[in-house]
């Protein structure tokens, strides 16, 4: 019998190593970026096509690599990063193993560009295999590039395991978005095939929180900070009426790494027990930090797994911040109303605080630390006044789905060119009324912004923006579907001429933008003319219209769970609602009040901020 081990040539064995480091686009995206955050560079671009299958490069203005150091940084275990054991004690860096390029090199073609701004030419290399294939110096700025080319290019059962593009896309820009959070003061932006998709100006972590996730967090945010000698925490989580009903928008970062924790997710959730529904997931994003000897640095810097020195005293203190944060932000009974009409939308508030968790929280030392002004309604449920308060949200609270039930057929009305028979039937517009205006009823505009609809015993508080882009986002989802808006031709078309990655964008558009009354015709490489805009548009210029829907677009990019249309349709309803400020005739607040009563959602907006808010005769009454 012979001896059957042998030792794996050095290329399997680095293209096994590899695999544990990259498994995917994804990961290589993320040391990639995590390298140049290390560099200390200001700008960050990431560019990618065909989802990182084909290339994933990440430019950089960090400090950059002398020719020696470029040559071996695709080494394994080189790093600048750690010298001594002692190091990995302290680590600061997002990287310190020596892996990420030197997995990269085994399996892919990567070509390094880098420059020290001590240094007058830069160097250029190119690795495929784990080898250096060419060297050379290279005039460049001061910095690092570095692409790689056909991932998995030599492995291919690696690469047959990769899942379509759009999956693969969605982990990169997850990934994306971790490390751009984490770093509000750095520029990144991700282009993929082309079209830029993300542009983070530097800002605070407030407004980068806002960039990333959605303008519907604007003013919907509450800072969390707490310090102690053991660790700090800062932050934003949402308030209680900004919940959805998926899990998503929460994100946990120790030492600026971001970290996956049922666990602190778990303490998070506590928090929020009493404001939010219990099926609904607040946002949330918080760095904790701490003396780096408290975590265990030996858990694979890949996995997003950590472990804590002292688990227990993380979770408490993660609790206690965010309850502290949501104390703060207290909602009292004379504020009823003043206070945004979200909160109704949530039922939140509204429930009570049962007597053993008042009582367990209560003696919880943590709890007991925190001043007691700062405590919340829901944490003191002692004042009469606030019971009432809470009952009188109970009773119009509704979940966001509740569809409304109409008595009567809603009458077709000819003189409103966006709704017309076929557009109303596609929306379902066969159900009944529940409620009934006379035509006594009077509507009354409250600083030209809010309408108030008496109904039975009570009263519609009815948000004028937000009511008609609700209107306008299910009129323009039907006429998608069925028949067009009309266009209204120009007789002087206006031509407009946008940036390449704006025409693109515009041109994939076009088919859909003439469903929606937009007539608009390519004209040239990045010029296009507006030979039409809806009929039922008000104000003439259509060019600004146009490039306000473009800004507007863009910022959904941001969305990728929203497709294409639907990020048009957003868009346009959110641009072509009336502002707060406009005048509004009786009859128009009939038409507006009407056509939100028969919309299929008629709670909230597209983006889930309220329409309206009903207050009951029954509340009125004991207010007295
Ligand atoms: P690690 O980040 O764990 O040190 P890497 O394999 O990711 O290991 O990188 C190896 C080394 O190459 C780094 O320690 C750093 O010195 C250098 N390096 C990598 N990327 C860059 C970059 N974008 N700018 C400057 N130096 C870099
Ligand atoms: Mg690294």
């Amino acid at each position: 019998m012979r001896d059957i081990i042998q030792l794996l040539p050095d290329n399997i064995a680095n293209q096994i190593a590899a695999g544990e480091v990259i498994q995917r686009p994804a990961s290589a995206v993320k040391e990639l970026l995590e390298n140049a955050v290390d560099a200390g560079a200001t700008e960050i671009k990431l560019i990618i096509n065909d989802a990182g299958k084909a290339l994933i490069q990440v430019l950089d203005n960090g400090k950059g690599m002398s020719e020696m150091d470029a040559r071996l940084c695709f080494e394994r275990h080189a790093t600048s990063k750690i010298q001594k054991i002692d190091d990995l004690f302290h680590i600061r860096t997002m990287g310190f193993r020596g892996e990420a390029l030197a997995s990269i090199a085994a399996v892919a073609q990567v070509e390094l560009r880098t420059k020290r701004a001590e240094d007058t030419l830069g160097t250029c290399i190119e690795v495929e295999n784990s080898m250096v294939i060419k060297q050379e110096p290279v005039a460049i700025n001061t910095g690092t590039s570095i692409a790689m080319k056909n991932l998995f290019f030599n492995v291919p059962a690696r690469r047959n395991f990769l899942k379509s593009n759009a999956a693969e896309m969605r982990h990169i820009v997850d990934e994306f978005i971790r490390v751009t959070m984490a770093f509000p003061d750095i520029f990144f932006s991700l282009t993929s095939n082309g079209q830029q998709l993300f542009h983070l100006e530097k800002g605070t972590l407030k407004q980068r929180i806002i960039q990333i996730l959605g303008n519907q967090y604007n003013a919907k945010v509450v800072s969390v900070q707490e310090k102690t000698d053991y660790l700090n925490i800062h932050g934003f989580v949402g308030k209680p009426e900004t919940a959805k009903k998926t899990r998503g928008d929460q994100y946990f970062f120790v030492n600026n790494r971001f970290i996956k924790s049922a666990y602190l997710n778990h303490a998070v959730m506590n928090a929020f027990e009493e404001v939010i529904a219990p099926d609904s997931f607040p946002m949330y994003v918080l760095f904790i930090d701490l003396d780096p000897a408290q975590i265990d640095v030996n858990v694979h810097p890949t996995k997003q797994e950590i472990k804590f020195e002292d688990e227990k005293i993380v979770y408490a203190f993660v609790q206690a911040a965010v309850k502290h944060a949501l104390a703060q932000f207290s909602i009292t009974p004379t504020l009823a109303f003043d206070i945004d009409a979200g909160i109704q939308q949530s039922d939140a508030v509204s429930k009570p605080f049962t007597d053993e968790k008042k009582s367990a929280a209560a003696t919880s030392n943590l709890y007991k630390s925190f001043t007691q002004s700062n405590q919340a309604h829901f944490i003191d449920t002692g004042k009469s006044e606030l019971k009432h308060w809470k009952s009188f949200y109970e009773e119009v609270k509704q979940p966001a789905d509740d569809k409304f039930e109409y008595e009567k057929q809603l009458p077709v009305k000819n003189d409103d060119p966006g709704l017309n028979a076929a557009s109303a039937d596609l929306l379902g517009f066969t159900k009944k009324r529940k409620f009934q205006f006379t035509d006594e009823t009077v509507f009354t505009q409250l600083h030209n912004t809010y309408i108030i609809v008496p109904v039975e015993e009570g009263f519609f508080l009815i948000n004028q923006q937000t009511a008609h882009e609700r209107v306008l986002y299910e009129r323009y989802a039907a006429a998608l579907v069925g028949m067009s808006i009309p266009v209204q031709r120009s007789l002087f078309p206006a031509t407009i001429e946008l940036s390449l990655q704006d025409a693109a964008m515009l041109t994939e558009l076009i088919p859909d933008l003439l469903q929606l009354g937009y007539q608009v015709e390519p004209f040239g490489l990045n010029t296009f003319v507006i030979q039409g805009t809806p009929a039922d548009l008000e104000d003439g210029n259509e060019k600004s219209a146009i490039e306000h829907l473009i800004e507007q677009y863009k910022h959904f990019s941001s969305e990728v769970k929203f497709s294409k249309r639907e990020k048009l349709i957003r868009s346009m309803a959110s641009q072509h609602a009336i502002k707060p400020g406009k005048r509004l005739t009786p009859a128009e607040m009939r038409r507006l009040t009407e056509d939100l009563l028969v919309c299929a959602q008629p709670n909230t907006t597209p983006a889930g901020t309220p329409t309206y808010v009903e207050f009951k005769g029954s509340y009125l009454q004991k207010m007295f």
